[in-house]
């Protein structure tokens, strides 16, 4: 495996597959001299991935002991780092069930990284998305929870009713995002110490001063935007004109210069158009509530509703119907509004956000089935 240091634009080309190289990796400078989050890890761009042409599901070569995996010891905080590993474990792990690949390179240099469950070619495709606001984070450790309890029952050959969890695989592509926001997620948990670039640090400080507040460990906790001070579940084209925000790259509300101006949001609007998704859901913190009505009729407004209703009673969470109350212009309301699929927004736990980890065993019971749910298993 390479040392060289990568330039983000052109391993945004050509990275493919990913592999994490672990300690033994030389890190640049600037990222050595940082306390952790980000001195442990680097990605290459080559693939070792050898049995990825095999078909999944029959066949498919799976590990006799449960993957060993950060997101299975419920961490206090499970980071961008920590995230790399559980993916790339998971496609070495199950190279017949996971592949993974990226989706782009934000600014601070992390991947959106995006793995694909299952079998690619199969008709039928949800999307999960977490982590699109920086302080809701705890939703990139619950979408990789739930990847992990759903690939164990698959190693395991258990089933849920008459439905084998490997037959699902071999007829279900699982779509998963589990951190659209790695930057702003690393923000909340790190504050400027976090962040690789120079430029970064300087333009965060100038954002707060935008903000008219200090550049200090509880202005960034509460960070929801990304690095460039865009809220990305603004950057949706569903009333994106007529929501105002924040008039200037800040913490939260700030919609951006146009629709999909920002990598991130580009890349679930490209990855959405591409795979075509039969449904799709969006992860946030908090309330407790399923978000389900961006003013769709008709068999959309049918089928959204009775998605929502079943992931009503997987969850315990009631159904709000009261979109003109909530900001426009989020993945979920285009996904509805321009591309007809039945799409929810599911807000865990309760407040304050950052949900305190001493909530995530509750969430966790909350949203166990909820893939099996949605796949109406
Ligand atoms: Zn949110």
């Amino acid at each position: 495996m390479s040392n060289a240091h990568f330039h983000a634009a052109a391993y945004a080309l050509a990275a493919s597959m990913l592999v994490l190289c672990l300690a033994g990796c030389s890190n640049d400078a600037s990222r050595a001299s940082l306390p952790s989050p980000s001195a442990s890890a680097t990605l290459s761009a080559s693939s070792t991935n050898e049995q990825a042409g095999e078909s999944p599901g029959s066949g498919a070569v799976v590990p006799s002991a449960s993957l060993d995996l950060i997101v299975q010891g419920d961490p206090v905080l499970y980071s961008y780092e920590d995230l790399l590993s559980d993916v790339e474990a998971m496609a070495e792990g199950y190279p017949s069930w996971v592949s993974s690949d990226s989706l782009g390179v934000t600014a601070d240099g992390r991947e959106i990284l995006h793995m694909v469950i299952g079998n690619p070619d199969a008709t039928r495709r949800i999307l999960i998305t977490g982590g699109i606001h920086a302080r809701e984070y705890m939703t990139t450790q619950l979408v990789m929870k739930q990847a992990a309890a759903f690939l164990e029952h698959a190693r395991t050959d258990a089933a849920r009713g008459a439905t084998s969890y490997r037959s699902v695989l071999e007829n279900t592509a699982i779509h998963v995002v589990p951190a659209v926001n790695p930057d702003g997620e690393t923000i909340s948990q790190y504050g400027l110490d976090g962040m690789r670039s120079q430029a970064v640090r300087d333009k965060l400080v100038s954002i707060a001063a935008l903000d008219g507040a200090a550049p200090d460990y509880e202005y960034f906790r509460s960070w929801k935007a990304n690095a460039n001070g865009v809220d990305l579940n603004r950057q949706f084209d569903a009333l994106w004109a007529e929501f105002q925000g924040t008039s200037h790259p800040s913490s939260d509300r700030y919609k951006g210069t146009a629709p999909g101006s920002e990598v991130e949001s580009r890349a679930l609007i490209d990855l959405t158009e591409r795979e075509r998704f039969d449904r799709t859901i969006s992860y946030h913190t908090h309330g407790s509530v399923i978000y389900w009505y961006f003013a769709q009729t008709g068999e959309l407004y049918d089928d959204t509703l009775a998605f929502a209703h079943d992931i009503s009673a997987a969850t315990g969470y009631p159904l709000d119907a009261n979109y003109e109350a909530l900001d426009p212009a989020g993945y979920k309301d285009w996904a509805i509004q321009s591309k007809g699929i039945p799409s929810l927004t599911i807000e865990v736990g309760v407040a304050p956000t950052p949900v305190p980890p001493e909530q995530f065993p509750t969430i966790w019971a909350q949203n166990e089935h909820v893939w099996e749910t949605t796949l109406e298993m």
